[in-house]
């Protein structure tokens, strides 16, 4: 386990002051540490879970040679592409049980689908395709060539190859996958459990009266949500007031509880000091300045789970313990986002998604980024990224075309509702230009 001091001397250039988006990924993935407890569960508890070992498959899939469509079964090596072939209908092979018998030359079976071939049959020539009476067959010249319509043993997966890596993320079709091996439970690892909180004196609870100059918290639900879609243990802590013994109470009760906690607020420059301020009592924690629009601010590094020094048995938290499937490891890990809305999301998306899978065992696959041409002028400055929100639709020319949203301020929220992805403009890059081509970073399934 690193020091943030340390992580930050392995960067080279790295400026909290001014920190880019592209070392903030670089940070963090030196910072946490994959779960190291696995379970076994179920298949139909496993969607959204982490395989945690090669799933290799007892069996072949297809187990069998078989047939791909409803038709006739022949030894393909009599068809000619110059004359028709006739052949006589010996017999009916059904899916679901093995045909006995012989077929000789000029003899054929009558087969369905996901039957097996017998052994010497290796092409179905489709029912539409032959003329005939049932007892007989003709099938025209050139209309099928051998090997056609037949899948082959093991064409899906051959018995002792690994069907899915240790690190897989357990999707529907990978459940499907699963299945198919005759395989009902799997080890996966366990899950990640997350405690949010919101910081602010000026955030109002579901339920509250308005008040002036107060607003609703909506971090905790888009946070919730997003957490809830990467498959984790949610601690929902609710909105901590800015009060140095109710933030600290707050941040040892997810410590103790939780492999990572994230915070919204608080953590920008003009800030009343309290949440930044607790941070560094109770952590090792680094605060940066990204060069990012939307969301500046962000903070990252541990929580211990038990406070350590003179005044550790003085605390104002009762629930010392740790529950019992926790891993040994003695920090949580925090993620301070920004308090804007729109910026929380933002940096969600950005750094902390990857550093939770991460966190999670998932083998990391970046997601791959689109390319689409912009519908219109977009005014950038060079030396930061920005993530402009994007609604991404197909021309008539059937190419991708994106336009931003209206209002791209960081507090507007319906922004990202409106969006199906955020334009990523890069570090170095300048205005873009109307019909220019520009990576876009979907939402689809994400949040
Ligand atoms: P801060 O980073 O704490 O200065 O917050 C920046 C802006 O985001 C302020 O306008 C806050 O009112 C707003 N904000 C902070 N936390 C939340 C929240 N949980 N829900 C909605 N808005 C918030
Ligand atoms: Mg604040």
């Amino acid at each position: 386990m690193k020091s943030v001091d340390t992580i930050a001397a392995e960067l080279l250039g790295y400026d909290p002051q001014a920190l880019r988006a592209d070392d903030v990924g670089a940070f963090l993935s030196r910072l946490v540490e994959p779960v190291t407890r696995t379970e076994t569960v179920g298949i139909l508890e496993a969607l959204g879970r982490v395989l945690a070992q090669d799933l290799v498959s007892p069996i072949s899939v297809p187990a069998h040679d078989n047939s791909a469509m409803d038709g006739f079964a022949l030894d393909g090596s009599q068809l000619r592409t110059d004359s028709p072939l006739q052949l006589k209908v010996v017999g009916t092979a059904l899916a679901g049980r093995a045909w006995v018998g012989a077929v000789s030359q000029g003899e054929c079976l009558k087969i369905m689908t996901g039957a097996i071939l017998p052994a010497g049959l290796d092409t179905v020539v489709p029912q539409e395709l032959v003329q005939g009476d049932g007892a007989n067959i003709t099938i025209p010249a050139g209309v099928l060539a051998r090997g056609e319509n037949r899948r082959c043993l093991g064409e899906d997966l051959m018995q002792g190859q690994v069907a899915l890596q240790k690190g897989e993320l357990l999707t529907p079709a990978a459940l499907g996958l699963v299945a198919s091996l005759g395989i009902k439970e799997v080890l996966v690892w366990r899950r990640l459990r997350v405690a949010y909180f919101s910081t602010g004196d000026e955030l109002l609870s579901l339920g509250q009266a308005p008040r002036e100059g107060a607003v609703y918290d909506s971090n905790r639900y888009t946070v919730l949500g997003m957490l809830a879609r990467l498959g984790c243990e949610v601690v929902d802590l609710g909105v901590v007031r800015d009060d140095a013994a109710l933030l600290e109470a707050a941040f040892m009760r997810a410590a103790q509880r939780c492999d990572a906690i994230i915070t919204s607020g608080g953590v920008s420059v003009g800030e009343a000091d309290f949440t930044k301020a607790m941070m560094k009592k109770l952590g090792d924690v680094a605060f940066w300045k990204i060069a990012m629009r939307p969301g500046r601010p962000m903070a990252a590094g541990r929580i211990p789970r038990v406070k350590s020094g003179p005044d550790a048995r003085r605390t104002s938290v009762d629930s010392y313990h740790n529950d019992s499937d926790m891993d040994l490891s003695e920090a949580a890990i925090l993620f301070g986002l920004p308090g804007n809305p729109v910026a929380v999301m933002v940096t969600f998306l950005a750094f902390v998604r990857p550093a939770l899978l991460q966190m999670m065992g998932a083998r990391m696959r970046p997601r791959p980024l689109l390319k689409a041409r912009s519908a219109q002028a977009i005014r950038k400055k060079p030396g930061r990224t920005e993530y402009q929100r994007g609604i991404v639709s197909t021309a008539t020319d059937g190419s991708l075309l994106v336009r931003i949203t209206g209002n791209q301020g960081s507090g507007v929220l319906r922004s990202m509702v409106e969006a199906n992805g955020l334009i990523v403009l890069g570090h170095a890059q300048g205005n873009v230009a109307a019909g220019e081509t520009v990576d876009v970073m979907m939402f689809d399934g994400v949040i």
